[in-house]
């Protein structure tokens, strides 16, 4: 269909590094660029650079499953992705650019009365936070869903929690839409340039050694996701972050078939329909830590496996493609969001699963943290220092298959 179409231009520029900025942000990921954007944006900055060492969008900003939701249950947690997803729903005005935010609604099985309890509780914090969650009950779910298996499944079906403003959104489009936005306020975004040091003077951040020359820099951000430990090692911190493989799938394109975004958290599986017709789903991690981007077999048929055991006609689906990416993971399932004992020098990770849905939040407070020195009301909890205390931990894994 684009094949008439010519002069394509490209939508950021390509700049050469300069010797010096204001902010350094290292990763060009979802959180990177949209941390630049709403500096940029919010606080009037502009002398601002994203070094990024491989190309915008090749890292978990565009590897993800896409799907955004705020059904958390736990404070911290709750009005951050609340922030967040109000965020999403501004986001394609905002940013002048079509990122296909689907609010189709997510619905997460239970298969007990217990699962259910804990869903109706989950779902009233939802609520008592100003978010929406709806509880069904079998015969509803058969109604929204009924192409799942409501005769044998190991798990029985009992009903679902339904958040109806959950969904998904373009992945790639995503990364583009904040790229342009913060190229046009002015920042550098700066590709094949991986930060190979940080420099330290005294207590104080004073900039990066990169694979293109030393960067001067009066504040320093690391947004790296799965490669936080590496990069904070460079400033000589031990993060407790592991990196772990998840993987992901997808089939041929089909015609509409699954409406939702839909969770299995027994079964450790999650399934929704691109608007290409493509089936994307996934399971849980590989279990080991690793660097590779790139998964293993036992987990492709465990994940094929519970896919075929909680709707069968997918069956007749072929898989396309899978591909794995790698995952910040903390011990508590939630994230990062600090300056860190070194004047200057600012830390975002710990998104495991879920980092696809909090990147507009996560850039708007870390961008509010950066330039007024002050966490943002809806970012208070994020302390790096809660896994040394043991205060202020947020624990609630935002586990992939369970509610991604
Ligand atoms: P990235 O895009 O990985 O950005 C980090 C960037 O840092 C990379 O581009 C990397 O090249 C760069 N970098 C690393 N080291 C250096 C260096 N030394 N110098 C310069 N640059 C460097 N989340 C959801 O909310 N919903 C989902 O459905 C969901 N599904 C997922 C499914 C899969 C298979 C995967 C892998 C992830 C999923 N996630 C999901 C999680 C989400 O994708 C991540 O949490 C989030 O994208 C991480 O933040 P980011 O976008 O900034 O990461």
């Amino acid at each position: 269909g684009l094949t008439g179409n010519k002069g394509w231009q490209p939508h950021w520029r390509d700049p050469e590094p300069k010797p010096e900025y204001d902010i350094v942000i290292i990763g060009g990921g979802g959180h990177g660029l949209s941390t630049a954007y709403y500096l940029a944006r919010d606080h009037g900055l502009k002398n601002i650079a994203v070094l990024e060492r491989g190309y915008i969008g090749g890292g978990n900003i565009g590897r993800n499953t896409t799907i955004v939701r705020a059904n958390y249950f736990l404070q911290g947690n709750s009005e951050f992705y609340s922030h967040s997803l109000k965020l999403w729903e501004g986001l394609e005005e905002d940013l002048n650019y079509n990122v296909m935010h689907s609010q189709r609604g997510i619905i997460n099985l239970f298969h007990s009365d217990g699962q259910r309890d804990a869903a109706a509780r989950r779902g009233n914090m939802m609520i008592s936070q100003g978010d929406d969650a709806i509880l069904l009950g079998r015969e509803e779910l058969r109604k929204m869903v009924p192409f799942l298996n409501f005769d044998d499944l190991r798990f029985p079906l009992y009903g679902g929690l339904y958040h109806p403003r959950g969904g998904t959104a373009r992945h790639d489009a995503v990364a583009w839409g904040y790229a342009r936005g913060a190229d046009t306020r002015g920042v550098d975004l700066i590709q094949n340039c991986e930060v190979t040091g940080i420099d330290i003077e005294n207590g104080q951040v004073r900039g990066v050694q990169t694979v293109r020359g030393p960067i001067r820099a009066r504040k320093v951000a690391m947004v790296v996701a799965g490669r936080s430990s590496q990069v904070a090692a460079m400033a000589g911190m031990r993060l407790p972050i592991e990196s772990h493989i998840l993987q992901a799938f997808v089939t041929e394109g089909l015609k509409p078939v699954i409406d939702h975004v839909i969770t299995f958290g027994m079964g450790h599986f999650y399934i929704s329909q691109s608007d290409k017709g493509g089936l994307v789903f996934g399971g849980d991690l590989d279990f080991y830590a690793s660097y590779a981007a790139r998964g293993n077999l036992p987990t492709v048929e465990h994940v094929m496996e519970a896919g075929m055991a909680l709707m069968p006609m997918i069956g007749k689906a072929r898989v396309l493609r899978s591909w794995g990416g790698i995952m910040d993971m903390s011990p508590d399932g939630s994230p990062i969001i600090d300056r860190t004992h070194i004047d200057g020098l600012y830390v975002n990770c710990g998104w495991n699963y879920g980092g696809f849905k909090a990147v507009p939040g996560s850039g708007n407070v870390f961008a509010h943290l950066i330039a007024t020195g002050n966490y943002h009301p809806a970012a208070t909890r994020f302390r790096l220092d809660r896994f040394r205390t043991g205060r202020g931990i947020i624990d609630e894994e935002g586990k992939g298959s369970q509610h991604n």
